[in-house]
């Protein structure tokens, strides 16, 4: 079992959660032509530390809440864990997609 990024994430990558990872298992890269990020399903400990930094909401803590997203992350970590780190958005800074919203 592993913790999800959602599609929420897709075009917004916060990328709060990086940085409180203790594993180093949290990847940015492109998907569908947006920037992404996804958590190496193989690495996640499923500590959870991640979920709750995420302005918008879009981690889930188990693969049972987003089968099809699991699948997304799991099948994009071979090309994603290759990339360098992304810079963090400020955690305040408006969603740039009308249908997300700050939680935090
Ligand atoms: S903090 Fe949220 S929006 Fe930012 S990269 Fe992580 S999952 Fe994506
Ligand atoms: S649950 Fe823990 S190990 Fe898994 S991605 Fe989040 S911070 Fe990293």
């Amino acid at each position: 079992m592993s913790h999800v990024i959602l599609e929420a994430c897709l075009g917004e990558v916060y990328a709060a959660c990086v940085d409180v990872c203790p594993v180093e298992c949290i990847h940015p890269g492109d998907y569908k032509d947006q920037k992404f990020m996804i958590i190496d399903p193989e690495v996640c400990i499923d500590c959870g530390v991640c979920l709750p930094e995420c302005p918008i909401g879009a981690i889930v803590g188990s693969v049972d809440e987003s089968p099809d997203w699991a699948k997304i992350n799991a099948e994009l970590t071979p090309e994603f864990k290759g990339h360098p780190k992304v810079a963090p958005r400020p955690q305040n800074e408006p969603p740039h997609k009308p249908m997300n919203k700050l939680v935090k």
